[in-house]
């Protein structure tokens, strides 16, 4: 017997699942064409394996059409090669599908490319942790990274050879912590980086004998896992639009308006950024992640970021120049998760909205008095709060095709249902096995 190879076709769901069919290699050419069944209630699946309450019922055909720019073959030790390609989930008369993620972001893009002449690049910038004790007192320590090398290596040539551009990798602050980050790519690409890194991350450990996970936090008593979404905008010819030496913070108008947009919208878009029970946990202040809808001048307590640049010429900064949106985390779905931000920070330009003030205070210390009379809000320290936030606010709920703002909030309600009477170590420990 010759075994068969098998690609994978996969769709990175509204639960941030890589979920998906494999069909026989040699049939490739048919299933680009014309993909593999799917099924509507799949969206409902949570990242427990519940079934939320589902419009769909048993009804309805589907087809899962894998991409070949997607398309990820990496052969971890001796065993067969891990073969896998992204697609887009369309009807069957072909058209895009209301809950495929990838379609709601390019949705997104369409909306910022009509509205302005930018072209949006972004990079993901991954938390994770190794579970296991791992060595202590090893903050960005030489030793814990030796002892990982192996698999960070292997990490980081699974990336390459998958088409990915890594850009760094370290050992994180927290315990048996590590961060890789990959270079900006445009448009839904870097998204599509994004899980692609997550897969490999997981399958890198896996080859070395460890178990990643990316869940967003393990243990309120140490820091989280986040995710942290940095943007930058080009023309069609290249040129760079988001610096300004004049502008506030360098920001120019195009990223200031949009800046602005995601500040206002935070708190409703958080739901689709930050969307498991215990993101909150993660959400809080003094743990360098985003507890208030603010600016910071690369201050790493602000929800949103102004970036450091390292170039000195005026060229290379105006390329380096960008904004990070540090309020995600990876039990977000990449694609959901950017495209949120990306009509947020369109509605702040449609809106016309100015340019936010940098903070560089602590916030955690002003009244809610005081937050309010200069114009910041706490997030939402809950994802029922979330939730309530966003199916709340007609605005955001208007960037997403009906009924996916009622379908998600149901698909969330069923997953916190899985959670009840579980105490909050208990439920990190569940999204442990999960992410
Ligand atoms: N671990 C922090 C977070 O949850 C981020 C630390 C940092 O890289 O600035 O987002
Ligand atoms: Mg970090």
């Amino acid at each position: 017997m010759t075994p068969m190879p098998l690609i994978f076709a996969a769709t990175c769901d509204i639960a941030g699942k890589v979920r998906g069919k494999a069909f026989p290699a040699d049939q490739l050419e048919k299933r680009l064409s014309r993909g593999v069944g799917w099924v509507p209630t799949n969206v409902q699946i949570t990242c427990f394996d519940s079934i939320a309450e589902s419009p769909f019922g048993s009804l309805g055909d589907l087809l899962l059409v894998p991409d070949p720019s997607c398309e990820v073959n990496v052969a971890f030790g001796e065993g067969a090669p891990e073969h896998f390609m992204l697609g887009d989930i369309v009807t069957l008369d072909g058209d895009p599908w209301a809950f495929c993620t990838r379609r709601l972001l390019r949705d997104a893009l369409d909306r910022l490319h009509r509205l302005t002449d930018a072209r949006l690049f972004s990079a993901f910038e991954h938390e994770f942790q190794l579970k296991g004790t791992g060595l202590p007192n090893e903050g960005f320590g030489r030793r814990a990274f030796e002892d990982q090398r192996g698999l960070l290596e292997t990490l980081m040539g699974a990336l390459k050879a998958a088409g990915l551009t890594p850009d760094s990798i370290m050992k994180e602050y927290g315990p048996n912590q590590f961060e890789v980050v990959l270079a900006p790519e445009i448009g839904v690409r870097s998204a599509d980086a994004a899980v692609i890194l997550r897969e490999l991350t997981r399958s890198a450990a896996r080859a070395a004998g460890e178990e990643a996970t990316f869940a967003p936090i393990l243990d309120t008593a140490s820091v989280g896992n986040g995710v942290h979404i940095h943007l930058s905008f080009q023309d069609a010819d290249g040129t760079p639009l988001t610096h300004d030496e004049d502008g506030p913070c360098g920001m120019s108008d195009l990223t200031a308006g949009f800046a602005a947009g995601v500040l206002k919208y935070m708190a409703s878009i958080l739901a689709l950024t930050a969307p498991s029970v215990v993101s909150y946990e993660r959400l809080t202040p003094h743990r360098w992640s985003a507890a208030y809808n603010n600016l910071g001048f690369r201050d790493r307590e602000a929800s949103l970021r102004v970036c450091p640049v390292t170039a000195r010429d005026p060229a290379s900064i105006a390329r380096q120049f960008n904004i990070e949106y540090r309020a995600a985390d990876a039990a977000a779905c990449p694609h959901l998760a950017l495209a949120a931000v990306v009509h947020a920070g369109c509605q702040g330009i449609e809106d016309g909205l100015r340019a936010p003030t940098a903070t560089e205070d602590d916030l955690s210390l002003l009244s809610p008095e005081e937050l309010t009379a200069r114009g910041f809000t706490r997030l939402p320290e809950t994802l029922v709060s979330a939730l309530d936030a966003f199916t709340g606010n007609d605005t955001v709920t208007g960037w997403f095709p009906d009924p996916f703002a009622a379908v998600y909030r149901a698909h969330k309600e069923a997953e916190i249902a899985h959670l009840d009477g579980m105490d909050t170590p208990a439920k990190c420990a569940a999204y442990a096995t999960t992410y």
